[in-house]
């Protein structure tokens, strides 16, 4: 009686992967079920210098898009400096460059993994960053401490007393459950990351069932660790059998992503 009322679960969007850490074959599989996924710059490689980051912007531009392509996946791409991705010699001009071209959508992932101060520096200095740019900016939490580094970036973002306009445009992501309703009340965008060790899709349930899926966005964070490259359909899929209203489903999986990174899908 339940599978009655499932409606075809249509338009998704998956936006937190990093799809270079996956093999050519996931793409299609992607495709299947997603119209777009948003691909993150993270930390492929050891940051010798600027250039292992150049190396790995372009690949996510020029190859990533490709392969995409070839496989009927809209991809698009956010470029930043991951926290373990600092390298001695920084360059944000060449940063700012990748981030005018025409496939970037955000600046990300960017944030805060163990707190340094340089690492505070540089996240700091890309979030100005996205502010001149008018970009949105996708802000990572790490496993450990996630309550105490979340506080931390939220301490930053107020210091940095950014306009309002760029501080409604920030995600802060791979949310749980103790700290969605602190980033929410600031009126930022609440990412969802459904994967082993993160987030489950009956607590994503949880939480859409709170906020009624404003601000949320769903997301894999598909990548070299144990992931799952359908978790969006997946948890659109519980969210349908929990009988949440379409309208909401539609938000946290298509159009709060549509509208915030202002996706061409
Ligand atoms: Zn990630």
């Amino acid at each position: 009686m339940l599978i009655k009322k499932i409606t075809k679960v249509e338009n998704m969007i998956d936006t937190h992967i990093h799809s270079d850490t996956r093999p050519y074959e996931d793409f299609e599989r992607m495709a299947l079920s997603l119209d777009g996924v948003i691909t993150l710059a993270h930390d492929p490689l050891k940051p010798y210098s600027m250039d292992v980051l150049r190396a790995h912007f372009d690949r996510l531009i020029e190859g990533e898009i490709e392969r995409g392509k070839k496989n009927g996946l809209k991809v698009f791409v956010c470029l930043g400096i991951h926290p373990r991705m600092i390298p001695p010699d920084v360059n944000y001009s060449m940063l700012k460059e990748y981030l005018k071209n025409k496939h970037v959508v955000g600046v990300g992932e960017i944030g805060l993994e163990k707190s340094s101060k340089e690492e505070i520096e540089v996240f700091e200095r890309q979030l100005l960053i996205a502010q001149g740019l008018n970009l949105p900016a996708v802000v990572h939490t790490p496993r450990r401490n996630k309550k105490e580094v979340t506080k931390t970036i939220l301490e930053i973002i107020d210091s940095l007393s950014l306009k309002k306009d760029m501080e409604r445009r920030i995600v802060i992501d791979h949310c749980n459950k103790e700290t969605v309703s602190m980033i929410y009340d600031r009126g930022m965008y609440i990412g969802l990351t459904v994967q082993p060790g993160k987030l489950t899709p009956g607590e994503v349930v949880e939480i859409v069932k709170e906020y009624e899926g404003d601000r949320s966005l769903l997301n894999s964070d598909s990548s070299s660790a144990p992931s799952d490259i359908l978790a969006v359909p997946r948890t659109v899929l519980k969210m349908k059998m929990e009988e949440i209203e379409e309208e909401i489903i539609k938000k946290v999986s298509y159009i709060n992503a549509k509208v915030l990174f202002n996706l061409k899908v």
